[in-house]
């Protein structure tokens, strides 16, 4: 049996569990970094998705990409479930009806702007009410043995009702992963982005950033008056080597 000698394989759990195994059924046994590694990436998926969403319009609906080819109620299920602690089968589900994904996404919207852009604390109604204040959260999610109890929260229940999980996929994200939502710097765009580059990252795009350097230099009085001294420096100069040359 291959297996790396001296390292011990840790099993890596979670409150809203991961892969640990069930009864009846071997659970995947992988390293902590394995599971911090993929659970990074589950995370940063559902949660650019998710920025897109709760900021999407009928002109700028929610890129293909970040749909994975699902349909909006398909696409919730899968951000919603990704945690469940039971082997969960999604043909069982029905669809979700187009009322109750206005209802979440606007609940969505709800607490991103308060949390992530205002730093407001939010009572989330879970069975038992959770509060979220600002970081740095008090339990981290990767102590294996020590997850904060009041997230322990009845599978079954949670599995079939779809709003009750994506709540609390969402809180869970906003938690966690918060910090690294940034608000674009961009007076115009202010748009929500997933800060992938650098922490400090200021503008969601490219262009935003050009457009702030742009405005900053022409809000400079004596913009053009620079622009035209340099101007007539270099033409000074090069008149002055013209004439330097012709003697
Ligand atoms: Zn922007």
């Amino acid at each position: 049996m291959a297996r790396k000698q001296g390292a011990p394989e840790s099993v890596a759990r979670n409150a809203i569990a991961y892969e640990f195994p069930q009864a009846g059924r071997p659970g995947r046994f992988i390293t902590q970094a394995d599971f911090d590694r993929q659970v990074e990436l589950d995370d940063f998926a559902d949660l650019m998705w998710l920025l897109e969403w709760v900021q999407s319009t009928d002109e700028n609906p929610v890129s293909r990409r970040q749909m994975l080819g699902m349909t909006e109620s398909g696409r919730i299920q899968v951000f919603a479930y990704k945690f469940l602690p039971v082997p969960f089968d999604f043909h069982n589900v029905a669809e979700i009806a187009p009322r109750t994904i206005s209802k979440l996404r606007a609940l969505a919207k709800r607490y991103v702007e308060t949390y992530i852009v205002r730093h407001d604390p939010i009572e989330v109604p879970i069975k038992a009410t959770k509060r979220l204040d600002w970081f740095p959260p008090k339990t981290t999610w990767n102590e294996p043995d020590s997850p904060p109890k009041e997230w322990w929260v009845d599978a079954t229940t949670v599995a079939q009702d779809p709003s009750a999980a994506f709540v609390l996929r969402l809180v869970d994200l906003l938690e966690r992963r918060g910090r690294q939502i940034g608000v674009c710097a961009e007076p115009s765009c202010r748009r929500l982005f997933l800060k992938l580059k650098r922490k400090q990252q200021e503008y969601h795009s490219a262009a935003c950033s050009q457009k702030t350097r742009d405005a900053k230099m022409h809000q400079q009085p004596d913009f053009l008056e620079k622009r035209r001294d340099i101007y007539h420096k270099r033409v000074n100069r090069r008149k002055g080597l013209a004439a330097t040359n012709a003697e």
